[in-house]
């Protein structure tokens, strides 16, 4: 099939509830997708950081044929070793917690919004959420989701979100009173437009959190599993926080979403508070083991270190060519770049040059590669970015 077949089967059975660029793709493989066309697309937001360490990663699939023959799916009723070692993997890699797996992002943050309430002292029911977050879209996690445009359609939503400006302090500080059960955060605000929290921010969190009996959570469903250059955003950071919440690059393609909590809060949560069927079943966990692996056994903690670094530079030398960009900002593998117009036509017209980028809040372009993304990719990348905007007299 060709895309406007494809396009003219979803215009017919699909629901229309995303807008899509206008192609349908066939096949990845690392920085590249594929189209029906036979059109090749440097792809530099692979799976929206889904696909964190590129499409295909052939460790990846392997592990996944591999688990395939073996057992595709078992329940929680039994143990299986992929899940069990998998959570061991994270625990090592992050603050000795230990994991609930389940499907997706706004699963995660679900597992963590229960948790919190189930943990802390009776009657604490409250959460601090920040202005311009994303945490996923079902009612919790929607609601936790700090944008009002997000949910104007579905009130009433779940009481209790409390929410405040993003890297204010003062504001943090009002915010708190006796019944807050948790603070649910991001370190870098991913859909909200890049925007990066501050070392005094975090700490003041984890104060006013200790203070408080209250949880700290971070959503790393974005800034986990690497991107920033450590495994984890809050790695950034002299803080470690009570829950993390991950998904996107986590299965390196397979679907799947996780919650780490310190063992002492962990242990809340016990038969009959909280479940998922599919949650830590073989594959998405066979996956999950094979991109940590693959990580380490290629360096591309380090690679995301450099490879953001000299992205960033390159974009910034695009600054002073084309006024239409007012700054760069981000950490490793995380770059917004800040317009001072909008920025959907300029991702349209990229898509037509090969290059796949992505629009955020109107006027930010994001430009989250994969962890195993070159120098001559993002030559290439900057490039095609370079001659659309001076096409556009931009
Ligand atoms: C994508 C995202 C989510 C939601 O993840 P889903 O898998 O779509 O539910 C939550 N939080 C952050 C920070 C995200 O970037």
């Amino acid at each position: 099939m060709k895309t406007q077949d494809v396009i003219k089967m979803f215009d017919e059975y699909v629901i229309g509830n995303y807008s899509r660029l206008p192609r349908a793709i066939v096949r990845g493989k690392g920085s590249y997708i594929f189209d029906a066309d036979g059109n090749q697309i440097l792809d530099m937001f692979p799976g929206w950081a889904v696909s964190g360490i590129g499409h295909c990663h052939p460790k990846v699939v392997k592990a996944i044929q591999k688990q395939a023959e073996m057992l595709l799916h078992m329940d929680n009723t039994f143990y299986t070793e992929a899940q069990g070692k998998l959570a061991k993997l994270l625990s090592e890699r992050a603050f000795g917690g230990k994991t609930f797996f389940c499907n997706s992002g706004a699963e995660a943050n679900e597992a963590a919004l229960k948790l919190a309430r189930i943990h802390t002292p009776k009657g604490k029911y409250k959460y601090i959420t920040a202005i311009g977050s994303f945490h996923g879209r079902t009612f919790g996690a929607m609601t936790a989701t700090a944008q009002p445009k997000k949910f104007e359609h579905f009130q009433p939503v779940v009481p209790g979100f409390v929410y405040v400006p993003f890297n204010d302090i003062v504001a943090l500080e009002k915010a708190f009173d006796d019944e807050v059960a948790a603070v649910l955060i991001e370190p870098i605000q991913g859909e909200g437009g890049i925007n990066v929290a501050t070392p005094e921010y975090m700490k003041a969190i984890r104060r006013l959190c200790d203070k408080n009996q209250a949880m700290m959570i971070l959503d790393e469903v974005q800034t986990g599993m690497g991107r920033t250059g450590k495994w984890f955003g809050y790695q950034d950071y002299d803080v470690v926080p009570d829950i993390i919440t991950l998904a996107k690059a986590l299965g390196g393609g397979a679907a799947i979403g996780a919650m780490m909590a310190k063992p002492e809060v962990a242990a809340s949560l016990v038969p009959g508070t909280h479940a998922s069927t599919f949650g830590g079943n073989c594959i998405a966990c066979a996956a999950g083991i094979a991109v940590i692996e693959a990580i380490e056994e290629e360096n591309l903690l380090e690679n995301a270190s450099k490879m953001g670094k000299y992205a960033s530079d390159k974009l910034n030398q695009l600054k002073s060519k084309h006024t239409v960009i007012d700054h760069v900002r981000g950490k490793g593998l995380m770059i917004g770049i800040q317009l001072k117009q909008p920025g959907a036509q300029i991702v349209a017209d990229c898509l037509k040059e090969g290059l796949r980028i992505n629009c955020t809040q109107d006027t930010v372009v994001r430009f989250m590669p994969s962890m195993t993304v070159t120098k001559i990719e993002i030559d290439k990348a900057v490039e095609i970015l370079d001659n659309v905007l001076g096409r556009m007299n931009l």
